[in-house]
């Protein structure tokens, strides 16, 4: 890619979100908008109520399978790798490695090109394929676990941790807390890949998701509802439901549940103390900290944008590693992980 001798100003953040006036359109806007470009369909990027929206087809599903009606006015699938026009902006899905249906958004205008990469990460998935980096002008990153601190151990060691923590405490239900769009699945596949063959059982509002990934060809295996079971099937057992469900009345049911969550966040100790894990199992969606700066190394965008999390660390990082960099603080994301 050519470098420009100023930033490209095709692309604006704005209010409402990332805005591209040539082409009419934002990319994962917060309030609802006539056009929008969606990278995943995490609640905030993918949000209801737009006019036309054009996405992966899994993601689109995602939207349909959450938002029912108040998904989107139209829907424009847009498969990995396809490319389509909008008002001379050409746009490009490429994957992003985070959860199914998770895109980059390459834009391209006027001979440069600007990156939404939304979310990435680049450890395997079994449920998505991996993180496409694409050479560009201006390579938007996120930086959720944009601080040193964040150094996501193996996966494998993780839910080594879980399944030992079956073995010593076989009377225990093992409640895992997971977020129901990715987390969720991702959890699944690990225990998969690593032998577990009994049944999972599920939270009810983990459910859906679920589905919607096995209507795209993802092996989840045998998956069971907890509503319904007995304490005793529900021993030595493995549990998924949202993160907040191991202090509501509705964890009662479990025997003697022994609270687990699978989240980047785990890495910070307090965190988990706070939220009475007793079994934190760093597993994230999400870059950590080494990978954002490989990716950065990889890409060798002409600049840098930073969104979403720890934008001031990373932000002086790229400086540090010869890049121009801007953070965008655009408002409206969450810690989803
Ligand atoms: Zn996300
Ligand atoms: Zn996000």
């Amino acid at each position: 890619m050519s470098e420009p001798s100023k930033s490209p100003d095709w692309l604006k953040p704005t209010p409402r979100g990332l805005y591209c006036e040539a082409g009419d359109f934002y990319v994962d806007p917060v309030y609802p908008v006539e056009r929008a470009v969606i990278t995943h369909g995490h609640s905030d990027h993918a949000r209801a109520g737009h006019g036309a929206v054009l996405a992966t087809p899994e993601t689109l599903a995602i939207m349909r399978q959450r938002f029912g009606e108040n998904a989107g006015g139209s829907h424009q699938p847009l498969a990995y790798g396809e490319a389509i026009s909008l008002g001379g902006v050409d746009v490009k899905l490429v994957p992003a490695g985070h959860i199914l249906g998770s895109a980059q958004a390459v834009l391209d205008y006027r001979g440069s090109r600007i990156v939404v990469s939304g979310d990435y990460k680049r450890r395997a998935d079994l449920t998505c394929p991996p993180f496409e980096p694409q050479p560009c002008d201006v390579f938007i990153t996120e930086a959720t676990f944009g601080l040193p601190v964040f150094r996501h151990p193996p996966d494998t060691e993780e839910i080594d941790k879980l399944l030992h923590s079956l073995k010593l405490f076989p009377e225990r239900a093992h409640l895992v807390g997971t977020y129901a769009l990715g987390k969720c699945q991702r959890v699944i596949t690990l225990l998969r890949r690593q032998g577990y063959e009994e049944p999972i059982y599920l939270h009810g509002a983990l459910q859906a998701c679920c589905k919607t990934y096995q209507d795209f060809g993802v092996e989840l295996g045998a998956l069971l509802p907890v509503l319904g079971t007995t304490k005793d099937e529900l021993r030595g057992k493995i549990v998924l439901a949202p993160p907040s469900a191991a202090t509501e009345p509705w964890a009662r049911r479990l025997p003697d549940a022994l609270v687990a969550q699978a989240s980047g966040w785990m890495r910070v100790r307090q965190r988990a103390r706070q939220r009475g894990v007793e079994l934190p199992l760093v597993i994230s969606d999400h870059a950590d900290w080494d990978e954002l700066l490989a990716t950065i190394d990889e890409v060798k965008p002409g600049e840098i944008w930073i969104t979403h999390g720890a934008e001031e660390a990373l932000l002086r990082q790229a400086g540090l590693m010869g890049y121009r960099a801007r953070a965008l603080s655009l408002v409206g994301f969450e810690e989803e992980d």
